[in-house]
């Protein structure tokens, strides 16, 4: 069982005493204690720890809400954490977030860079504050961008080129905004070599668009959640979807596939103990010739929606609208009524001055995709393709999630704010 951690048994044993006080901490919540009654004290083996019950998000916003954890030695910060919809749910993290494992592991940023943080700042984020703290480790320049709307591009690109930027970090889908609007400018960022990216997974179409807006720049990625912060980072040399976990981060796979995590870290405040982000994945030898295990993500289990009684895999439709030219992403909108699907959108948000099609990739999706051509047999009308400038975003989390469901009929041109966020991203 043992080989199913991403650390063997010696080098995890004499850590895994920070386990055993985060499982003393659970303990001492109350709706938490009765499922860890009957088991051993401490966690003195990784056998021990596979045993005990993984937690799911809500599990842990109930621990949080009781312990309300506070640095010794920092200001605690309060990020959201968990749940789409309705109030933000909180973590907490010390001023630093954790990094100095971090810039200790992962060579991207140095003294002489220029870094562009495109991650949002504000409304209890926590990626755009993780990435200063990592600039602060590396002593780089430092251009806190956040987010920009959309008429803002053409002269942030033009400064960030004139300011001879050679990072940039953010979401793959706001990393794509970038390189898109610098593509339809007809900008380049020539002094750009690193990409950084946190949030979502990587999307294949940022190759193209780097080859034309930043032919020297390559994607340094890393993994992790509110929840966790940062599980394990990646170089260029490294497929896209596996991950190097830090040492301070012990990485279970359970047998149904899913990914749990246990922090090794001392400093840290929520409790993490084999915590599920509901992502799939498996522990595996990287490419790139680095020793030791390494985590493949294979995406979430949450992104296959019943539709009409009929599993509807929401990412095999969005990869399908994405091969488009044109077409920088995908969104699926389900609208239901009463609990029936009454209807799916495709939401495409195409490239500046791209000819799209809709009509036409409509036509290929009913009759290529099983679940909507035998849930709108009868009404096939109720599936559409729509071309759009924006796609629809959670404002409270700042994601834009693959798929998103809303209870009563709306035209595309709905605001953002009255979607509910279904399938968001990690
Ligand atoms: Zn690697």
């Amino acid at each position: 069982m043992t080989d199913a951690f991403s650390l063997p048994p010696e080098a995890a044993g004499p850590r895994l005493a920070v386990a055993a006080a985060t499982l003393e901490r659970l303990r001492t919540v109350p709706e938490l204690a009765p499922r860890y009654a009957g088991l051993p004290d401490g966690v003195r083996t990784l056998d021990e720890l596979a045993a005990l019950p993984p937690l799911l998000k809500d599990d842990l916003n109930t621990a949080l809400a009781h312990l309300e954890p506070r640095s010794d030695t920092a200001a605690t910060w309060l990020f959201q954490s968990g749940g789409s919809t309705g109030a933000p749910k909180v973590g907490y993290a010390p001023t630093g977030f954790y990094m100095a494992g971090v810039h200790a592991h992962w060579p991207v940023l140095e003294r002489s860079d220029v870094f562009a943080n495109a991650w949002g700042a504000g409304r209890m984020w926590g990626a755009h504050f993780l990435a200063a703290a990592l600039a602060d480790r590396a002593g780089c320049r430092v251009i806190a961008l956040g987010s920009i709307t959309r008429e803002e591009y053409p002269d942030w690109l033009a400064f960030l080129a004139d300011r001879g930027v050679t990072a940039i970090g953010g979401t793959p889908s706001v990393l794509r905004l970038w390189f898109a609007h610098a593509r339809a400018a007809g900008l380049e960022l020539p002094a750009l070599r690193k990409v950084l990216w946190l949030g979502e997974a990587w999307q294949p179409q940022l190759e193209e668009d780097l080859a034309a807006v930043a032919p020297g720049a390559r994607r340094w990625g890393m993994f992790g959640s509110t929840e966790t912060w940062v599980v394990g980072t990646n170089t260029p040399d490294c497929p896209a979807d596996t991950f190097h976990p830090l040492p301070e981060q012990l990485v279970h796979a359970g047998p149904d596939g899913l990914l749990d995590f246990t922090t090794l870290n001392p400093e840290m405040l929520n409790p993490v103990l084999r915590y599920r982000t509901g992502d799939a994945g498996e522990l595996t030898a990287c490419p790139c010739g680095r020793p030791g295990r390494a985590m493949r993500v294979l995406g979430r289990r949450d992104n296959v929606v019943q539709v009409r009684g009929l599993g509807l895999h929401v990412d095999e439709l969005i990869a399908r609208a994405e091969r488009e030219p044109g077409v920088s992403r995908a969104q699926v909108v389900i609208t239901e009524d009463g609990g029936r699907a009454t209807g799916v959108q495709v939401l495409l948000l195409t490239d500046p001055g791209a000819a799209v099609d809709p009509d036409a990739l409509r036509a290929e999706l009913l009759a290529g995709t099983f679940t909507l051509s035998t849930a709108f047999q009868h009404d096939p009308e109720h599936v559409t393709v729509h071309a759009t400038g924006e796609l629809l975003g959670n404002e409270r989390t700042g994601k834009t999630a693959p798929f998103v469901v809303r209870g009563a009929p709306r035209e595309p041109a709905a605001t953002p704010a009255a979607a509910t966020a279904a399938g968001e991203a990690s």
